[in-house]
């Protein structure tokens, strides 16, 4: 890394030519080409197997191990006219990565031939080998075996790489004893809790005809596309996805002008060639826009059954990561990718819903749908207020720690941001000021009808706070842009299910004292209101009133991933998800080792890439910076002339100070007699990671200093903003 390799970055970027990309298609006539969906598997599939493959797929019925072959051999077949020689079991486990084992079709015969083969047992149940998958304890490596089975309810589809077409298969993950090793295993879990609860409920509102109950999400994905001859050049970017090291762009955010503005042409041709793949395998790409920050841009797909919808997210990570390389970017999905600018984040939208009563969270334009409404937001307030330690601790990760509470994105205190309509509405009925509610008939109305003309513009929302309502749906709005939405949406979805139970069981009470409907809502909810009221938040989330104001309601603050994680191993939420049939506490105890793990490795290596960066690239362009200033003023001053030398004396200061930073940060990091993991986590978050802070101090101050033709790095200026 010199100089003149930043300068030959910048010339390639403004000589390069446009990428050939063919003409977008119509998505129309692509949509779901690579996809083994319902129609496909009708086609091809013998009308008893399909009906009974269909029951799995739609009531959530087992698969019938009897039909795996014939729809093993049919997804094959499928595969190999589209050009497919591999397939893969594809599956999530508790990193926030996919995972996927490519085995070839091939299969030799005994007269000296190969057939492509896939059997029904491939299908149902394949064995990655584990071992080098994060499992917190669960498996000894000796017990290496994994097993992955179809999810039916996800569908298969190829992938398309450079090394070909690979048919994929979405799989749960678990031990030979049957624990989940993955976050697909847990999240149907959750979908199955909540359904059973959510059913209940309404049944006990009265309705008879009851569909299953599912939970949806749509999640908005934000990230940074950097040239990748910038990126080339700066390991930060290479292997922490971040930048550790830059002096601010003279030119910032402060502008706005890049939010909804035009989108570069070089982005939008990235941008069609992802949407094009994500057509092909069904993803519902409906939005893309510019960020707030420069080089910061948005997609968003159209929402989908979690589990789906879930799937569907890694996918288009992958594909965001695979298609920028493709078009010469880097894509850049950590949650800061660069100082003092707008991190990145995933605001996961979700819901419950079901085929006979609807969006549950949608207040609807019926009395009735009213009442169902103000049942489920409620419970959702209550499973906020109980389990918000738990909502930071599924959001927890080294990356996300710079972006929470930091005045750009929801601060780590969960609470409910409802709209003023609702806000108000349950409050009302906190009070019990609902009088003028009564219709002359006597009946209570609950204010209801009110309530189809809430406000859904984009103006009523509240950008400060980590979980809002906005209007038919809750916005988790603290998830990290790299995380899986996978254990945010397990979260929700048991936090639901435990409300619902207690609602369940708090209107059931109501009901057998006689009351009616209408009733008996407005007494759970005062209730709800009572004990749980506190969690709702309507003002600024960024000011630090709130933060005095939150303590005094009693709700944590949970600053870091160090304070966050250990949630996972409390009492409280253990039997939160054994109550639930979720994760036992093993299953719970082993995850928070793996996301702790994951944490202590991601700081030590951002260490190691400092020291190494500080000490190899820009400690010798300080010295050399010095050696050119000093030549200088020798032969200056043996001409008699004399230099000011407050520059010089302020770069030698920074040099000086620089490599005591690095002997201090070299010399903290070496510790490791650690009672526990979580005493490492502290430490790391309390000692080093200000220890880091201290050199990138050093390091910026150095950038403002030095030459511009010594600096080696690529600027924030130059990745920002040359495209
Ligand atoms: P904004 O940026 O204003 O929040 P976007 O249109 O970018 O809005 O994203 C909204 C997301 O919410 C989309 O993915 C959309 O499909 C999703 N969404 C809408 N309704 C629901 C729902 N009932 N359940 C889950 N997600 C939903
Ligand atoms: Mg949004």
């Amino acid at each position: 890394m010199t100089y003149e390799s930043r300068a030959q970055a910048i010339r390639k970027i403004i000589e390069r030519e446009p990428i050939p990309v063919d003409p977008p298609s119509n998505f129309e006539d692509i949509w779901e080409e690579y996809v083994f969906n319902l129609s496909k598997m009708k086609q091809c599939l013998p009308k008893a197997v399909f009906k009974s493959l269909q029951r799995t797929i739609e009531a959530g019925e087992k698969l019938d191990d009897s039909i795996a072959d014939t729809v093993a051999s049919a997804m094959k077949n499928w595969a190999l006219t589209k050009g497919a020689s591999y397939y893969a079991q594809v599956f999530y486990p508790m990193t926030n990565a996919t995972a996927e084992k490519h085995d070839g079709f091939i299969s030799t015969q005994s007269d000296g031939t190969a057939i492509a083969e896939f059997s029904g047992n491939l299908l149902v149940q394949g064995e990655p080998d584990g071992s080098s998958f994060p499992n917190g304890g669960i498996r000894s490596t000796s017990e290496a075996r994994g097993y992955t089975a179809w999810d039916v309810t996800s569908p298969a589809y190829l992938m398309e790489t450079d090394n070909g077409i690979t048919l994929c298969i979405p799989t749960v993950f678990v031990s030979w004893t049957g624990k989940p090793l993955d976050k697909k295993t847990p999240l149907l879990r959750s979908v199955a809790a909540m359904n059973k609860s959510a059913k209940r409920v309404l049944g006990l509102l009265g309705n008879s005809n009851i569909a299953p109950v599912n939970s949806s999400c749509g999640a908005e994905q934000e990230y940074f596309l950097v040239d990748e001859h910038f990126a080339n050049l700066r390991p930060d970017l290479l292997l922490a996805g971040r930048t550790l090291f830059g002096k601010p762009a003279a030119k910032g955010q402060e502008f706005d002008d890049h939010y909804f503005g035009a989108i570069p042409e070089r982005v939008q041709v990235f941008m069609q060639d992802v949407e094009q793949k994500m057509y092909r395998l069904g993803i519902p790409a409906k939005t893309r826009h510019n960020e707030v920050a420069p080089a910061q841009f948005e997609i968003a797909p159209i929402f989908e059954a979690a589990n789906v919808a879930s799937d569907h997210q890694q996918l288009t990570m992958t594909l965001l990561r695979q298609t920028a390389k493709k078009h010469g970017f880097i894509c850049l999905l950590h949650e800061k990718p660069f100082a003092g600018i707008n991190g990145s984040g995933k605001h996961v939208n979700w819901s419950v819903s079901n085929s006979t009563q609807g969006n549950l969270l949608d207040p609807g334009d019926s009395p009735h749908q009213n009442l169902q409404f103000l049942i489920f937001c409620a419970a959702v307030i209550r499973g906020v207020h109980e389990y918000g330690t738990l909502m930071r601790a599924v959001i927890a990760h080294a990356g996300n720690d710079h972006r929470l509470g930091a005045n750009e994105a929801p601060p780590a205190i969960m609470s409910v941001y409802l709209g003023s309509q609702v806000e108000e509405l349950f409050n009302n009925i906190a009070r019990g000021e609902l009088n003028d509610q009564y219709s002359q008939s006597g009946k209570m109305k609950l204010g209801v009808e009110t309530l189809p003309e809430l406000t859904k513009d984009a103006g009523d929302r509240n950008r400060t706070s980590p979980f809002a309502f906005t209007g038919n749906r809750f916005e988790f709005r603290a998830v990290g842009s790299s995380q899986s939405v996978s254990g945010p949406l397990i979260a929700l979805n048991t936090i639901l299910a435990d409300s619902l139970t207690t609602i369940g069981d708090l209107l059931e009470a109501q009901l057998n004292e006689g009351k009616q409907t209408e009733d008996a809502v407005v007494a759970v909810i005062q209730q709800i209101m009572s004990k749980h009221g506190a969690v709702i938040f309507g003002g600024d989330g960024y000011s630090q009133e709130w933060q005095d104001e939150a303590q005094k309601r009693g709700l944590a603050n949970l600053r870091t991933t160090a304070d966050a994680l250990s949630v996972l191993n409390q009492q409280k939420t253990i039997d939160l998800f054994e109550k639930n049939d979720v994760l036992s506490s093993e299953d719970l105890e082993s995850r928070f080792e793996v996301y702790a793990e994951q944490y202590i490795l991601s700081i030590e290596m951002e260490v190691k890439l400092v020291i190494d960066i500080a000490k190899t690239v820009v400690y010798p362009a300080a010295i050399k910076h010095l050696d050119n200033i000093a030549t200088t003023v020798t032969s200056l001053e043996g001409m008699g002339v004399n230099l000011n030398r407050d520059h010089i004396n302020a770069v030698a200061y920074l040099t000086n100070s620089l490599t005591d930073n690095i002997d201090n940060l070299q010399s903290a990091i070496a510790k490791s007699n650690f009672e526990n993991t979580k005493e490492h986590m502290q430490y790391l978050a309390t000692t080093i990671c200000p220890l880091m802070q201290d050199v990138r101090a050093d390091v910026d101050a150095l950038e403002a200093e030095i030459a511009d033709n010594l600096w080696p790095l690529p600027t924030y200026q130059e990745m920002l903003f040359i495209k």
